[in-house]
């Protein structure tokens, strides 16, 4: 047994960056926006639907 989580120690790989629009760790680095408020896609392409909308 260890100390503590044993796998968080692997996460080095990183998806996702701060957003510099909402401030959420959500900016894709894969996809280059953000999932949590479309920061980055093209502005018409906006996510319009009601769920899984964070205070963004
Ligand atoms: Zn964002």
């Amino acid at each position: 047994m260890v100390k503590g989580t044993p796998s968080a120690g692997k996460r080095q790989k990183r998806s996702h960056i701060k957003c510099r629009r909402c401030g959420c760790h959500s900016f894709s680095l894969h996809a280059k926006y953000c999932v949590a408020c479309g920061f980055g896609k093209s502005r018409r392409m906006r996510k319009a639907y009601g769920w899984g909308k964070k205070k963004a």
